[in-house]
């Protein structure tokens, strides 16, 4: 296959990248740096297989020869006020990615008959009242909150994606991410993986935004490639959860990477924003993905987590 990747330089977007290459496939990278780094592709230059395009998508997309998967995965994706790549930094960024976006990329599957993946997300079910949350529920979401750019932009890709697939019937499909982390998370990205590990090689107390006791379930990148990748090749048109059902609270969690990283500074409780729409939980149920991909998550999060570590500790240390 040739695959056009939007937000290649981005953490998903560039293991992505490395993963479909591997199979054998040839990549089309597309990104406009907003969130991402060339640096996490910089190890593909002179890949006769990879291409770059520097391009915004919320501009009409060109790009030159047969297409024959899409997946579209530019957006900015951290929810924190105080990093500048999060999305509440980004507002209308973020919105023209998760929509005029959407609509780009699906044009493009459309003319090239194309299979289609959309990025969604966890955060389609907002601060649910379901727990575990299952494809099938319907999600409790602020529409004018701090975290409603990010959560509407990606609802309304899920429709948009569904219309062309029963209106045009472009060949789509839909992966909902959970909380994914490894190497080629941006230091400064503001989510809690990279703000918990940073915080703990240079010996600080880690920031617990609340009392720490809301809950996340965190899965590793490698996990969550191979999920998306067998969802690509799949004839799966619905929803599906890709994520690690293990659920920690995000005190467990500092505690956790304060252990393995050694550091004695301990943890400092900051204020939650009010309004901010914090999920007080999250936890994939993976089970259609378990049934119709035959995929579940095999990296335990220490393992993930040492992992991590070590690729932070060479770029702050
Ligand atoms: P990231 O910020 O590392 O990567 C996003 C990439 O998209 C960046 O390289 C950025 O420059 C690029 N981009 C953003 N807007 C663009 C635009 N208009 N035109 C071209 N490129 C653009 O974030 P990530 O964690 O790799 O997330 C990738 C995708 O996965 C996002 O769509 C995000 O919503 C989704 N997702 C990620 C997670 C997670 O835990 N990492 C969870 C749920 C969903
Ligand atoms: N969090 C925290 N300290 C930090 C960063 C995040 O306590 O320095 C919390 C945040 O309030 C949330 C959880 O960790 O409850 C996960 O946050 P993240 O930004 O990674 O993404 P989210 O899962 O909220 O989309």
């Amino acid at each position: 296959m040739r695959v056009l990747i939007t937000g290649a330089a981005g953490f998903l977007g560039s293991h992505i990248s490395d993963r479909m290459l591997k199979e054998g496939h040839e990549v089309v990278g597309m990104d406009n740096f907003i969130t991402g780094k060339p640096e996490n592709l910089a190890h593909l230059a002179g890949n006769e297989k990879f291409q770059f395009i520097r391009h915004d998508v919320s501009d009409y997309i060109f790009v030159p020869g047969k297409v024959d998967a899409i997946m579209h995965f530019a957006s900015p994706a951290s929810p924190n006020p105080k990093s500048p790549y999060g999305y509440p930094n980004l507002p209308i960024q973020t919105m023209k990615a998760g929509a005029l976006g959407t609509h780009n990329t699906l044009g493009v599957a459309l003319a090239q008959g194309a299979r289609y993946m959309l990025a969604s997300t966890s955060e389609i079910y907002g601060d649910p009242l379901e727990h575990p949350q299952t494809e099938s529920y319907w999600g409790h979401v602020d529409p004018i909150g701090e975290r409603s750019v990010y959560d509407e932009a990606k609802r309304f890709a899920e429709a948009l994606t569904m219309a062309y697939h029963r209106f045009h019937k472009v060949n789509t499909c839909i992966v909902r991410i959970f909380n994914t982390y490894g190497p080629r998370m941006h230091i400064d990205d503001g989510r809690v993986v990279p703000n918990f590990i940073s915080q703990a090689l240079s010996g600080e107390p880690l920031t617990i935004y609340g009392d720490g006791m809301q809950t996340r379930s965190f899965c590793y990148v490698d996990d969550l490639i191979d999920g998306i990748y067998k969802l690509l090749t799949s004839g799966e048109h619905d929803p599906t959860n890709i994520g690690n059902p293990v659920e920690t609270s995000i005190k467990e969690f500092a505690e956790t990477i304060n252990r393995l990283t050694g550091n004695e500074a301990g943890v400092t409780y900051l204020s939650r924003q009010r309004g901010s729409g914090d999920p007080q939980m999250r936890q994939p149920n993976i089970a259609r993905a378990q049934e119709k991909l035959g995929w579940e998550p095999k990296v335990a999060l220490e393992e993930g987590l040492r992992r991590t570590i070590e690729y932070f500790k060479e770029r702050i240390l």
